[in-house]
């Protein structure tokens, strides 16, 4: 196994769907990836299994307490005997996630992800656990599974393997700081609308170049702050 993930969550129902089919499915089958999902509720000591309490200081919403939580991380930890763990918090106050990072956090061998929910969570689980803070963008969602998934189906792409010889990522956006040319599959004619001449040439220089210039284009009208970076 080339990547282990463990996510800590209140739901964990949410990742068996996700993770059960198309690629990360068949990741998981081959062997590649790996993706342990635990419920902090069951770590916690309060009899009612309560994990969240209301937040000092006042204020709506409630906050995750530490105690389920770093509970269930010293479990993986442990059990999976984990040296240096890297520890990603998904948080709208994070660092936006983008495929740099995606590629950084591929090589990796074991991610923890920690899934906020209600109002976040305890500020000292940050400061004793977390190595990363991660947001997939500016705005607020209920919970940091959806998050996680995003960050795991983009780092489990990156991993030799994964993708079949079919589904390489070399060509695709934001590989050189380049959004994807557009792609045409058959039929060559569909309700009156053509594919261009050139990709049906056989004339792969002249194909190659038609590609790399609707490339710049499309990048030049819709995300130029990618061109300053090249
Ligand atoms: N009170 C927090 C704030 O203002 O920053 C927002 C909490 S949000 C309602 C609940 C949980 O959803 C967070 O703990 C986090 O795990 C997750 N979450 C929400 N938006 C996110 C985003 N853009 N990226 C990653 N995780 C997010």
């Amino acid at each position: 196994i080339d990547m282990r993930f463990h996510i800590m969550t209140l739901f964990p129902e949410i990742f068996n769907s996700y993770m059960n089919e198309s690629i990360m499915k068949r990741a998981i089958e081959k062997g590649i990836i790996d993706c342990k999902v635990y419920n902090i509720r069951d770590f916690s000591e309060n009899k009612h299994k309560k994990v969240d309490d209301y937040p000092f200081g006042g204020g709506a919403g409630m906050v995750m307490t530490p105690q389920p939580i770093i509970d269930t991380y010293k479990h993986i930890v442990e059990t999976n005997k984990i040296e240096n763990p890297r520890v990603i918090y998904l948080t709208p106050k994070g660092k936006v996630h983008c495929q740099e990072i995606a590629k950084k956090l591929s090589i990796e061998e074991d991610v923890i992800l920690l899934c906020g929910h209600y109002e976040g969570i305890d500020q000292r689980v940050i400061d004793m656990i977390v190595t990363d803070e991660i947001s997939i963008g500016d705005y607020v969602l209920t919970g940091g599974e959806l998050a996680a998934l995003v960050v795991i189906d983009s780092i489990s792409r990156l991993i030799p393997g994964v993708l079949g010889q079919n589904e390489s990522f070399e060509d695709e956006s934001f590989e050189n700081n380049l959004l994807e040319y557009p792609q045409y599959t058959r039929p060559r004619v569909y309700e009156g609308m053509e594919v261009p001449e050139v990709l049906l040439s056989g004339n792969h220089k002249k194909i190659d170049e038609w590609r790399r210039e609707e490339s710049i284009k499309i990048t030049k009208e819709r995300r130029p702050d990618l061109l300053d970076k090249k």
